[in-house]
């Protein structure tokens, strides 16, 4: 179809006053401000895509045999549009994050929305309510696009209908108390992802296996969970939703590498580009929790940080596990995290050169 003209705009009749929207940008914390409005596209194998809109947000009427509360046919992405230095307002690599839906969406086995349309429903959501984008540093409107099976069966088989949509939620930090370095407990008892399954696909299923670990790190005093290889128990994969990264006292920048059980974000994909063109040496290979101990205790490693599009770049000071606990450096934010860090906030906020083309301006 040729969706781009059927693209409806139904303005909401009674978005948020200007002055109640300025107050809930205040101090909006993570994912629970919401816009005035969403972007909707069904589809059907019959009809393929179709009624493509941007309407008022609000809460669906949703058939309890609807195959997503049974079988759990979910994914979804997370991505940011920042105000610019310039005054625009601008996404960040909104096409990796459309193909990585495609991606998800083909394990997942639902139809694959193409990428044009995918950065369309996200330009036009963010064009639509701009004004919600918080002022100050850590300000930006987070944007969730999702897809769920919608077809009303309890038959186990792919569905034959479902509703993509994207909300966007006013963010600012999003720790509270702002940067800080993080503790993380390491689950021995739990996995997140074994080959072969759907660990490099951003589906909710993932983080519904995730929830029972991160609530013991939070019972252990900790801050996130890090989940180890499902085969060997051996293997540093990943936080419930961050990836991991290393720094040695060599200069050395390490990251597992993508072998199908880790989510290939694009913050990751972002670091290692810039650290590479800075000249540092990086390395995306297999880091064993054992060595990781052994190497913060010698000082042989120096800093690491998990990374995402929610909070950027982390500090981890602190690992703790069944086996005692252990301090990364010394235990603060080091200088490395925080120089990629900066130099990765400041592409994204258009106060630095963008010489790898990541940044989607939508004009003003
Ligand atoms: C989304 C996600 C990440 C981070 O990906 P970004 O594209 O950098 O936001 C890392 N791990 C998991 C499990 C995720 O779902």
């Amino acid at each position: 179809m040729s969706i781009s003209s059927a693209f409806r705009l139904e303005p909401h009749e009674a978005p948020v006053a200007a002055a109640e929207r300025a107050k809930r940008l205040i101090d909006p914390g993570f994912g629970r401000v919401f816009t005035d409005h969403m972007a909707v596209i069904r589809y059907s194998d019959a009809e393929g895509w179709h009624d493509a809109h941007i309407g008022p947000r609000g809460a669906l009427p949703i058939d309890p045999a609807s195959s997503v509360l049974h079988y759990a046919q979910e994914i979804f992405e997370g991505l940011k549009a920042y105000r610019q230095a310039d005054g625009g307002t601008a996404l960040f690599r909104p096409h990796a994050n459309a193909r990585r839906f495609r991606d998800s969406a083909r394990r997942l086995a639902m139809p694959e929305l193409p990428e044009a349309l995918f950065v369309e429903s996200i330009e036009r959501l963010v064009a639509a309510d701009r004004d919600w984008i918080p002022e100050g540093e850590e300000g930006a409107l987070y944007l969730r696009p999702f897809m769920f099976a919608s077809e009303v069966f309890l038959g186990v088989k792919p569905a034959a209908e479902y509703l993509y949509m994207v909300i966007a939620s006013s963010v600012g930090a999003y720790w509270k108390g702002g940067a800080r370095p993080i503790s993380v407990w390491v689950s021995r008892d739990f996995t997140r992802a074994a080959p072969g399954g759907t660990g490099a696909a951003k589906c909710g299923g993932n983080y519904a296996a995730s929830l029972i670990a991160q609530k013991e790190a939070i019972g252990q005093g900790c801050d996130q969970v890090v989940f180890l290889d499902a085969a060997e128990r051996r293997w540093v994969e990943e936080l419930g939703g961050m990836n991991l990264f290393f720094v040695h006292a060599d200069g050395s920048l390490v990251t597992p590498p993508l072998t199908g059980t880790i989510l290939p974000g694009i913050t990751r994909d972002s670091l290692l580009t810039l650290a590479r063109a800075e000249g540092m040496a990086v390395r995306e290979e297999p880091y064993a929790i054992d060595a990781w101990r052994a190497d913060a205790v010698s000082g042989a490693l120096t800093e690491a940080f998990a990374c995402g599009t929610a909070a950027v770049v982390t500090a981890i000071g602190t690992v703790a596990g069944a086996d005692g606990r252990f301090t990364v450096g010394d235990g603060g934010i080091g200088p490395v995290t925080q120089r990629l860090h900066r130099a990765l906030a400041a592409i994204q906020r258009g106060q630095a050169p963008d010489p790898h083309g990541w940044v989607h301006p939508l004009g003003s």
